[in-house]
């Protein structure tokens, strides 16, 4: 029966071609399926015939490519060029060791390069790692069970499930739907969602509406497919440009970056040339003039600095991930730690997304019931019902009755009960049971579906045998929730064979639709007067922070779907905890000068209660501003509302999220956007940084940078950190790196002005850059967060990495010290040797060979001092503990190491034209690495106590 799964030539794995428009029999028979779906075996021996549902990667920039790419840089280039002079000079002049500095800076460019090369290679794959930490789901009918399977085991002939925010797993012809609407714009181009239909509508599959694409989007309602086509079968297999999604953006840290390489690089060629002509002049020697401009270029530049940037970011990202919070582009990281905005919905980034019904307010009658079980009313829920109660003269407050009733199932009647709960109106289960989509589960108990729903159904199912319920009242038509009309509308038969419709929605939606409302013995007719009490009254439920649905029927005619004329049943109060931990994240959030912008579909008054709740409101006034006033604002207006340090959007569309994250945007600010429904996924992906829940829906996680796999807004303030530190961190290295430079640079500068021995020559630049600064660099990068790292306010936009005074700091401070230090240990073994001015000595002279090791050892042992210092910016590097970041002593000690192999190693001394020298001369060292020391740790206090001229200049 079925298909022939093992043709010989794998053919009928593959799709027909026309599946939208054989008739449906012939389709199901052809796939081997009925409406109970493939049994497990039969599901099983399908995939392995005919392969995993996966796409293979195509359009993948190829390894070499990737390779060459790390040549591209400025500093490689500069490399290069240095390179090619020193092999132009080894030809001029044979025999001056040219043809060595010639290979070490070539090996140097190929070393880098490579090494970055391998950084970003194991990034990328910790980042796909990441990817299938999450791998994709679908629902899928095996056995007549609905199953949750991966989706890369889906099969053809398998039934699938799709919902709002699904991505589509594979290729399918419909053969249910609910107002589906699905996004083909990854597969078609089509910008706008897609009304599906069951019938066959073109004769182009790629047209027809009976079918859904793998890779493309639900947007709303929900359906059921039968599947022909999976892996590179599908549409999106079949097209042979698809590349990762991935695109290009450059974040802010490579903008940074790219800056930094320009600025340094022209300070490079600028110093090299200028004294390349200055030599030329004084000496008229053209090719000592020439290797002097290479030696001041490779001084100039920071050759382990990249590989070191990339490194910190991939062990930050790691770090983060062993905290909850998956990044996709390892650069996103930092642009995390740049945010000034987080706008975040509520409902289960927030809240905790356990949803319980806890009150029910019926008809006019105004029966409150508490659940005591799960209603722990706030203070801020408190305060505002309070503050309803005290403004609503119509309501009735005569809240002091308690009874509590042990034969409800633990709820309470805070109000003496018109009806007995027992007594609810049927008509109230019912529509609270069968206008769902959740599903109950029986283990663990609870729900599957939307969490909404899934509390709606659980309390009817409490009163009701919900599977009774579905079989009396079979669901004719559905037309589905979405948050732009924000009710929901089902067509039931009644046992007695008429049509009833069942209405669910936002309060002020379903009480505009209705004529009546429910009172006891009976009917009311319903005006704008009854229908205005009745919303004033449902405030009561909402200032306790619930979400409120309100619940309506009506007899129908037709399956059309019905928008006015409802009887008006009651209002459902749903209370959704706060997570415990946002609370604090938000003071975290506020400390640190970043603006908390909770976006919400609820009630004004419900999102105002939670905002309290979890002291949203503790920075100031609390700003709420609804999605009526926002499309009413002017811009100005709306500016200005903005600049509040706390706000609440209530009863926004999608189209206005997008709107907001813009607004924030235009106005200078960082936005970070969390979120987790379809609703969310455009302003997630026009955020400076989108994030999803991990439970959130694929749309959600795919517009992502990042996603957070506890969902819980707590991890972003900690991702925030963790950004934070590392821009902070790439600083520290950066200034301890180019702190080496002046004593690279001003060698070269006091050879071509005083005519003195070189005392720093290429090799031991690079011995410097690539040898002993290596590893203290990237335990700089692995630093914690100063104590002050969430108590400052956020980096202006306009804030460099490269700052003047990070320069300064560099060149003016640190550098000039290690120099003099240098200077200072040349000298001392020159003139002990009975040198004297002016003197020339030969390259392999023994007391040449021992003054260029003293300057080397000389500054190794300064910037030993420097690691140390580095670690804080604007702490005293005491208050930070020796031991609390262990990589930095693996680094002091590889420095120390490499200083005691280049001067007393004879392979060593060979390679770098060193020689062995008294222990003395390394000593004289020290007391300036302490100098150093001491004048960053003034710098250091200067900050600390706000002095106005240290700030300015040397404040990084
Ligand atoms: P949040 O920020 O809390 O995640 P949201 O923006 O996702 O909220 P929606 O889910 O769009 O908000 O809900 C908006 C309103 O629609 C709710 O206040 C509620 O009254 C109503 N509502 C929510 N879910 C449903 C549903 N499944 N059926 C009917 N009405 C619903």
């Amino acid at each position: 029966m079925g298909k022939n799964l093992t043709d010989a030539n794998g053919k009928m794995c593959s799709p027909r071609g026309d599946e939208h428009s054989i008739p449906f029999a012939e389709f199901l028979q052809d796939l081997g399926v009925d409406e109970n779906g493939l049994s497990e075996q039969e599901a099983a021996r399908r995939l392995r015939e005919c392969g995993a549902n996966m796409l293979e990667e195509t359009g993948k920039e190829s390894i070499a490519k990737k390779y060459f790419r790390q040549f591209r840089n400025f500093f490689s280039i500069l490399l290069i060029v240095g390179s090619l002079l020193s092999f132009i000079g080894e030809y001029l002049d044979p025999g001056q060791g040219n043809l060595y500095i010639g290979i070490a800076l070539a090996g140097v460019v190929v070393i880098n390069g490579t090494f970055t090369f391998i950084q970003e290679y194991q990034a990328a794959k910790t980042m796909e790692s990441f990817r299938q930490l999450l791998p994709p789901h679908a629902r899928a009918m095996r056995e007549a069970k609905v199953k949750d399977v991966l989706a890369s085991e889906l099969v053809v002939g398998d039934i699938i499930l799709l919902e709002e925010g699904d991505k589509v797993p594979a290729d399918g012809r419909l053969i249910e739907i609910n107002a589906l609407k699905v996004d083909n714009s990854a597969i078609t181009g089509e910008s706008e969602p897609q009304l599906r239909s069951l019938e066959c509508t073109h004769p182009n599959m790629l047209e027809c509406r009976n079918m859904v694409f793998s890779g493309t989007l639900v947007q709303s309602g929900n359906g059921k497919a039968v599947i022909f086509a999976t892996g590179q079968n599908t549409q999106i297999g079949n097209l042979a440009t698809l590349t990762q999604q991935t695109i290009d953006v450059d974040t802010p840290i490579r903008k940074e970056l790219n800056h930094f390489i320009k600025v340094i690089s022209a300070i490079a060629i600028s110093l090299g040339i200028t004294f390349f002509i200055l030599a030329f002049l004084l000496q008229d020697v053209f090719l000592s003039s020439l290797i002097f401009a290479i030696g001041i270029i490779v001084a100039n530049v920071p050759e382990g600095l990249l590989p070191t940037v990339t490194l910190a970011l991939s062990l930050a990202s790691r770090r983060m991930a062993s905290r909850n919070a998956l990044i996709k582009q390892l650069e996103s990281v930092e642009t995390l730690g740049s945010t000034t905005v987080i706008c975040t919905d509520k409902t289960g980034t927030l809240t905790q997304n356990r949803m319980t019904v806890n009150s029910i307010m019926i008809g006019f009658e105004c029966l409150l019931l508490e659940n005591p079980l799960s209603s722990k009313k706030t203070t801020a829920g408190q305060e505002a019902e309070e503050s309803i109660n005290k403004n609503d003269a119509n309501t009735d407050t005569n809240v002091a009755e308690k009874i509590t009733d042990p034969g409800t199932e633990g709820f309470c009647l805070i109000k003496k009960p018109v009806w007995d709960p027992q007594k609810l109106p049927s008509l109230l289960i019912k529509v609270a049971g069968l206008c769902n989509n959740a599903k109950l589960r029986e283990s663990p108990p609870g729900y599957t579906g939307d969490p909404t729903e899934g509390a709606l159904l659980v309390f009817a199912s409490n009163l009701e045998d919900i599977k009774k319920l579905q079989n009396d009242y079979p669901r004719l038509e559905e037309f589905p929730f979405d948050s732009l009309t924000k009710r929901m509308e089902v067509i039931c038969r009644t046992p007695e064979g008429k049509l009833e419709v069942y209405l669910k929605g936002a309060p002020e939606v379903v009480v505009e639709m209705c004529g009546s409302a429910l009172i006891s013995g009976g009917t009311k007719k319903m005006g704008e007067a009854e229908q205005k009490e009745l919303l004033a009254r449902h405030l009561r439920l909402a200032g306790k922070g619930e979400r409120v649905i309100a619940l309506a029927y009506r007899q129908g005619e037709d399956l059309r779907e019905y928008t006015e004329d409802f009887t008006f049943l009651g209002f459902i109060g749903i209370v959704d905890p706060p997570r415990p931990e946002a609370r604090d994240a938000i003071a975290r959030c506020h400390a640190a000068g970043i603006k908390v912008v909770m976006i919400t579909g609820d009630h004004p008054v419900t999102a105002g209660s939670i905002a309290k709740d979890v002291g949203l409101s503790n920075s100031g006034k609390l700003e709420i501003i609804t999605g009526d006033e926002l499309s009413l604002l002017s811009r100005a207006e709306l500016a200005s509302r903005l600049k509040n340090p706390s706000i609440v959007f209530a009863r926004t569309s999608p189209v206005q999220k997008l709107k907001i994250v813009q607004l924030f945007q235009s106005e200078g600010e960082i936005v970070t956007m969390t979120g987790d429904g379809v609703n969310d996924a455009p302003a997630i992906k026009i955020a400076d940084m989108g994030v999803a829940m991990g439970s959130g829906t694929d749309v959600a996680r795919e517009a992502a940078d990042m996603v957070l796999l506890d969902d819980n807004f707590a991890t972003i303030v900690n991702a925030i950190e963790e950004g934070r530190t590392v821009f902070d961190n790439i600083k520290k290295f950066i200034v301890y790196i180019l702190a080496s430079n002046i004593p690279e640079i001003l060698p070269f500068i006091a050879f071509v002005l005083f005519a003195l021995p070189l005392p720093m020559p290429v090799q031991l630049i690079l011995a410097i850059d690539l040898g002993t600064d290596m590893l203290p660099a990237i335990a700089l990068g692995k630093e914690k967060g100063e104590g002050d790292i969430m108590k400052r306010p956020p980096r202006a936009r306009e804030e460099n990495l490269l700052t003047p005074q990070l320069l300064l700091t560099a060149y003016a401070v640190k550098g000039p010290v290690e120099a003099v230090a240098g200077f200072f240990c040349y000298f001392a073994v020159l003139f002990e040797g009975g040198w004297s001015f002016g003197e020339q000595l030969a390259r392999t002279d023994p007391l040449y060979m021992q003054s260029i090791t003293a300057f080397f050892s000389a500054v190794v042992i300064c910037q030993i001092a420097n690691v140390f210092t580095s670690r804080t910016r604007y702490q005293s590097v005491f208050t930070v503990g020796l031991f609390s970041n262990p990589m930095v002593l693996v680094g002091i000690a590889s420095e120390l190491l490499i200083l005691a192999l280049i001067v007393w190693n004879p392979t060593a001394n060979l390679i770098f034209n060193t020689s062995p020298l008294e222990l003395r001369y390394l000593l004289f060292a020290i007391p300036f690495a302490i100098l150093l020391l001491g004048i960053d740790e003034v710098r250091k206090y200067l900050l600390r106590r706000n002095v106005s001229w240290a700030t300015r200049f040397l404040k990084w």
